[in-house]
């Protein structure tokens, strides 16, 4: 410990070092300072926000894939305003959004929004009878019923069954499957429904019943890091907070007498007895992987799978819809295509954005084939016409940074506070209700806040 460099500041303690500065990583060090505790956050990248970042990608702004923020989330939204973020500001709400189908002669049209939106959100249910008939709607009901009581009395065994299987059994018909459940499953996180867990599929959507008031969707108004993680960074600054940045941690440093620092790329190290890894899955495990993989604890997480992401974006002469909107494409490439231009990156005549279904099948090919895929996807849709005025694109992708919703993965999902006194984790890929998203990510950095508080009470 004595080789270590004193780079922390010293103040009566020595800061929780969090290695990540996502959303996780982020929620839990304004937790901490906001409680009086010295960090240190070391972040990999150029920037702060993670999968919720903007940057410039040779010449063209882009993020990791469009976002939405839902009305039903809780714990984000009160974050952002203590933080003294607006999140009237930072988001333009969105009250439906459209299904549409290459074999469907209509487009379906569902409301979002039962407060600011009542009549729209009433007639998408009831309506859309041209896209979706009565019947395809009933074969839903049995299927949801039963979907939201396991999801409560047995999560285990509905994590054990695959969407698809389940939809079966439940007696889904080939309509509703495709243009009704296909959207609201692989088109949110574009696994195909064979590797879909149904736990993950119900459990999204859960906690939003009680809050169904609080349902709608909101579009960014800028890059997520320019109007959210930014901003929050520095409200962390303001409590006493520090940040760096291409700052990326390569080891942690552990002794006979437990945790002593990390080490940076560049060999050079910080003293810590309290961190938080705050990663995505693939590089937490690697982290925790040199030391901790014959321990027990850890072993069902570091064999827990990582999914990949591939989405598409592009600028063009002309919008491809009049207004920003967001649209899934169920039985073809295109999970969900969002229309920007007028919300996340303004200033651009046409500014769009494709999260594409079987990433799998997509991850290793060349950009000029996804960018096919994709423009034939659109086209299955009827959004070809703007597609000619493009004028540049970019394939944004990654391999690391999911947990993969596939059945029997849940129980692999790791609690924060590990057995490893001083040692926590957080990420969206951590044991919380919210699943992959923003919620569950700012909901796990609280988790790990609440435990090291804890640790310090003792
Ligand atoms: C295409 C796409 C669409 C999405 N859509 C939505 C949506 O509509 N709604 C929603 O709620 N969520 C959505 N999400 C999910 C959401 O972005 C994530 O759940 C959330 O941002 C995860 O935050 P995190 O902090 O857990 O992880 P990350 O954001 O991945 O943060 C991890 C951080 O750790 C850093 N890091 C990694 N290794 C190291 C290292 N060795 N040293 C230092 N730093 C390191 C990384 O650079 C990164 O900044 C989407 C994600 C993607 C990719």
């Amino acid at each position: 410990m004595s080789a270590l460099r004193e780079n922390n500041q010293k103040k009566n303690e020595d800061p929780t070092i969090i290695i990540g500065a996502g959303l996780a990583g982020l929620s839990c060090a304004f937790e901490l300072v906001d409680h009086g505790k010295p960090v240190l956050i070391l972040e990999a990248a150029p920037y702060v926000g993670g999968r919720t970042g903007n940057w410039d990608e040779r010449g063209m702004e882009v993020e990791s894939g469009f976002h939405k923020f839902i009305g039903y989330y809780k714990e984000l939204p009160k974050l952002l305003e203590r933080a003294g973020i607006d999140l009237d500001q930072m988001l333009a709400w969105e009250t439906t959004m459209q299904v549409r189908h290459p074999d469907a002669e209509e487009y379906g049209e569902f409301g979002l929004d039962v407060i600011h939106a009542p009549l729209k959100t009433l007639s998408g249910v009831l309506g859309n009878n041209d896209f979706i008939t009565p019947g395809d709607k009933a074969s839903l009901v049995p299927f949801l019923a039963a979907g939201f009581k396991d999801c409560v009395s047995r999560p285990e065994e509905l994590d054990e069954i695959s969407l698809l299987d389940y939809a079966k059994q439940h007696g889904v018909n080939e309509q509703a499957l495709e243009r009704i459940v296909e959207p609201l499953s692989s088109g949110i996180f574009f696994m195909p429904l064979e590797q879909y867990s149904a736990y993950a599929f119900f459990g999204l959507f859960l906690p939003g019943i009680p809050r169904i008031h609080k349902m709608r969707i909101g579009a960014f108004t800028g890059g997520m890091t320019d109007v959210m993680c930014a901003p929050l960074a520095a409200a962390i600054e303001q409590k006493g907070g520090q940040i760096r940045t291409n700052a990326p941690v390569t080891r942690l440093l552990v002794g006979v007498n437990g945790l002593e620092g990390v080490e940076l790329k560049d060999g050079e190290r910080f003293k810590a007895n309290r961190i938080v890894v705050a990663a995505n899955i693939r590089r937490s495990q690697q982290l925790l992987e040199e030391h901790f993989s014959e321990h027990e604890w850890f072993q069902p997480f570091l064999t827990l799978d990582a999914m990949p992401h591939v989405t598409v974006q592009f600028e063009s002469a002309l919008p491809l819809l009049p207004e920003d909107r967001t649209i899934f494409g169920p039985g073809t490439d295109v999970g969900s295509f969002g229309e920007q231009s007028r919300t996340t990156f303004r200033g651009r005549p046409g500014r769009a954005s494709i999260i594409m279904v079987n990433p799998d099948e997509l991850i290793d090919l060349p950009d000029e084939e996804v960018w096919h895929r994709a423009r034939r996807g659109l086209a299955a849709i009827g959004l070809h016409e703007g597609v000619s005025s493009v004028t540049e694109y970019r394939i944004v992708r990654g391999n690391e940074n999911f947990y993969r919703i596939a059945p029997g993965n849940e129980r692999k999902r790791p609690e924060q506070v590990t057995p490893i006194r001083g040692l926590y984790l957080a990420g969206d890929y951590t044991k919380q209700p919210m699943f992959t998203t923003m919620e569950g990510a700012v909901l796990s950095g609280q988790k790990a806040a609440a435990g090291i508080l804890e640790e310090a009470t003792e």
